[in-house]
């Protein structure tokens, strides 16, 4: 029996040898030779060092891509796309428990969530692989005078520059990597300099499926590389998932070629409990619909408007149940909340719950760092639930992206359809309610790209997500997600 020099609970990939770039199906250095750390969360230790890509090495990257979208790629019929899809998923089911086990050395995300998202991640790319053979345009009767006979062919958009956030190691480049290859475009995939260790174990994986070199490229580095990529005049598409004020940088840095974009941005999104509603269903869906990840999710409903009639029982009981839930590492299958992905993002939640008890909400869970024992060295935040938070508090109108709950108190459904939408953001929002009318009406009225029925942040391959607003445009998921990466070329043919 031979002694592992690590616990199992270590993958054999993290090591402080420096990590390489993937472009054109080779593992390369990046040109600078400069090389950044990965610092695992739940620790503080460096677990890696990851290149630090410059506009030198996007260029090369475009360049691998653009030849294999101008050649061996062009020639895969979409039954071979379909394959390449149906084979990655099946790869992804055998690799998943080692990715899932990085991304939580990497950003700190629970095992035991991630676990929970194998399913839809893996279905993401079995139901890509469908579209694959089942793009087609129209023939269209037209009025020209004369004989013309008028058709539209849909193209794959192009070189796809996929940037994407800390927050979904795997969940956002497969949700880009899965249209994007059904439409047949090449990629440069940018993962958060926060989470880039589980995409680049994912390329090494997907080389066993032999893909033309230039494919499918990585690229690793902060802000300086998602740029370059946002301002290459040679990338036809950006979809990007993040921040706002990256997402205006982007729009910015677009503009030369025209690029076209798929934004993904934040929110500060409202779920809204009426007096009516399930309240044991409704307390730990409301609770989780923000604490989840630790707050790290963009559609967070961080403004919990709840009906004066059950105000303080439900924030109460909202209270408690946030209170119970176990703060720790993610490698611990009992945690339920990970910590938050840096010690830059641990200080941002904390100036919030700061400025919650400046500008005079009620603070009902004192929430605030962990470290003691085990806990000492990491980025761990306890939940906080502020009562009688105002709808010009800055905690009431700012993307917290951690473990804080503002509750909101309403009295009448007009009202709180205005406050609801009084927000410059509009990626979710939730209802809760058992009064079907109530139940319509709010889908309607409510200026976000999802509303949620007595159920919070459900997502699935097949059903469009996306926002309103500055929580930005395009949409990722079901039909809507692929046509982001098709085009769309008209034909006419003069038939007398
Ligand atoms: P966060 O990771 O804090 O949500 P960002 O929106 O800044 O914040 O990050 C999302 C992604 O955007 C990351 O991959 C990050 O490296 C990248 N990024 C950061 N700045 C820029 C920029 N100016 N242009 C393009 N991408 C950027």
């Amino acid at each position: 029996m031979t002694i592992s020099p690590r616990p199992p609970s270590i993958p054999a990939y993290l090591g402080l040898e420096p990590k390489k770039l993937f472009i054109g199906g080779e593992w390369v250095a990046p040109l600078s030779a400069k090389t950044f750390p990965s610092v695992n969360p739940s620790t503080g230790a460096i677990i890696a060092n990851l290149a630090d890509a410059g506009a030198d090495d996007v260029d090369r990257a475009v360049r691998a891509a653009r030849q294999a979208l101008e050649g061996p790629w062009a020639a895969f019929k979409p039954h071979q796309r379909q394959n390449v899809l149906l084979r990655l998923a099946e790869l992804l089911e055998e690799h998943y428990a080692e990715l899932s086990l990085l991304a939580t050395h990497d950003m700190g995300t629970p095992v035991s969530r991630s676990a929970r998202q194998k399913h839809r991640i893996v279905e993401t790319l079995r139901y890509n692989a469908g579209w694959a053979t089942k793009i087609y345009g129209d023939t269209i009767e037209n009025s020209a005078p004369g004989e013309f006979f008028s058709y539209t062919l849909k193209e794959p958009i192009g070189v796809v520059g996929a940037i994407t956030p800390w927050n979904g190691p795997l969940v956002s480049p497969l949700e880009k990597i899965g249209p994007a290859l059904a439409a047949g475009c090449t990629i440069i995939l940018k993962p958060s300099e926060h989470a880039s260790i589980p995409a680049l174990r994912l390329a090494e994986i997907m080389e066993a499926l032999d893909l033309p070199p230039g494919v499918f490229n990585v690229i690793t580095g902060a802000g300086e590389a998602g740029g370059a990529l946002a301002a290459h005049l040679d990338v036809d598409k950006i979809s990007f998932t993040g921040s706002h004020v990256t997402g205006q940088k982007i729009v910015e840095a677009s503009a030369g070629n025209m690029k076209q974009l798929a934004m993904e941005l934040g929110g500060k999104s409202p779920d809204i409990v009426f007096a009516d509603a399930d309240f044991e269903r409704a307390v730990p869906g409301a609770a989780m619909g923000v604490l989840g990840n630790t707050g790290q999710m963009c559609m967070a409903g961080s403004r919990l408007f709840v009906h004066d009639s059950i105000y303080d029982d439900f924030v109460a009981a909202v209270a408690e149940f946030a209170s119970g839930l176990k703060v720790g590492s993610g490698l611990d299958l009992s945690t339920d909340l990970g910590p938050v992905v840096s010690e830059r993002q641990l200080d941002r939640v904390l100036g919030y719950v700061r400025s919650g008890q400046a500008e005079g909400a009620n603070m009902v869970l004192e929430g605030g760092r962990l470290d003691s024992g085990e806990l000492a060295h990491g980025f761990f935040i306890s939940p906080t639930v502020f009562s009688e938070v105002a709808d010009e508090m800055t905690i009431a109108r700012e993307e917290i992206f951690g473990p804080v709950i503002s509750a909101l108190r309403f009295h009448d459904t007009d009202e709180v359809i205005r406050r609801a939408n009084a927000s410059e953001f509009g990626l979710g929002a939730g209802v809760w309610t058992t009064n079907v009318s109530t139940a319509h009406q709010m889908a309607r009225a409510l200026r976000s790209g999802s509303v949620w029925v007595n159920c919070y942040a459900v997502g699935d391959a097949s059903v469009p997500f996306g926002g309103y607003k500055l929580s930005g445009y395009g949409k990722e998921k079901g039909i809507e997600g692929l046509n982001e990466y098709l085009t769309t070329k008209t034909v006419w043919i003069r038939t007398d």
